[in-house]
């Protein structure tokens, strides 16, 4: 299992759009439309990263869930504050 993180559109070498860990790319916090919003994405699905320098891997604390257990209501990831990824070296930021 690769630990580098799916990027779906680098706008820039320093800015990259990958998918919301904590709801996969549903935008809630269920995958259901009822479901309340997922607070890390906002309900977009998708998250907006500013890194120093690529590649993204998957946050080492939380495996890349952006959760401390496996499911929509465990404690957001403090590491990753749900983006579920990190930077593998230098400084990243969750924009979005
Ligand atoms: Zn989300
Ligand atoms: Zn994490």
């Amino acid at each position: 299992m690769s630990k580098t993180v799916v990027i779906i559109e680098e706008i820039s070498p320093t800015e990259v759009i990958v998918k919301c860990a904590r709801c996969q790319g549903y935008g809630t916090l269920g995958k259901g439309w009822h479901d309340p919003e997922c607070p890390t994405c906002k309900g977009k699905g998708r998250l907006l990263i500013e890194v120093e320098r690529l590649p993204l891997v998957k946050c080492s604390r939380c495996q890349g869930y952006g959760t401390l257990g496996r499911g929509w209501h465990d404690p957001v990831c403090p590491s990753c504050e749900g983006a579920g990824c990190q930077a593998l070296a230098g400084r990243w930021r969750l924009v979005t």
